[in-house]
């Protein structure tokens, strides 16, 4: 029986990234080839433009983010672009909630789809994304490729 599989856009080699660029993971790939799989991005599903500015956290991961404890911001500028990850998390959770999935793969280090690591002000630390986050506390389960 085949399984639902939310992935990381960027993970199947769509040009999703900050960097227009993507992180394709053949493994991956593989995986949804023979499931059913559906492909997000919650930074441009947040509003944000790809290209766009890299962010990192301030005060905390995405768990904090999500309880109002700390900020996302633009690397270089300060920008507080909070409000556009925040929405694309809720905006992921509204299609996790249609798909049912049994799984949702994640591209690690990323300020949304972390895992086990994050870039808080500049540091990699130990910590989830935003959009992790909220999927782990609404009781989905989250892995990570790469
Ligand atoms: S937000 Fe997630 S899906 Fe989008 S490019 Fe970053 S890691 Fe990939």
């Amino acid at each position: 029986m085949k399984k639902v599989y939310m992935v990381s856009a960027c993970l199947l080699g769509l040009a999703t990234r900050y960097d227009g660029r993507s992180k394709e993971n053949k493994e991956v790939i593989s995986l949804c080839m023979n499931n059913i799989c559906v492909p997000f991005c919650p930074e441009q599903l947040g509003g944000l433009s790809t290209p766009r500015p890299p962010c990192f956290f301030k005060g905390g991961d995405g768990m904090a983010v999500i309880e109002n404890r700390a900020r996302i911001v633009e690397k270089e500028s300060g920008v507080d672009r909070t409000f556009n990850f925040m929405r694309g998390a809720e905006e992921t959770l509204k299609i996790a909630k249609i798909v049912k999935p049994n799984m949702v793969i994640l591209k690690d280090g990323s300020p949304s789809c972390g895992v086990n690591r994050v870039d808080i002000e500049g540091i990699k630390k130990e910590g989830c994304g935003v959009t992790c986050a909220l999927l782990k506390k609404e009781g989905y389960e989250v892995v990570t490729y790469g």
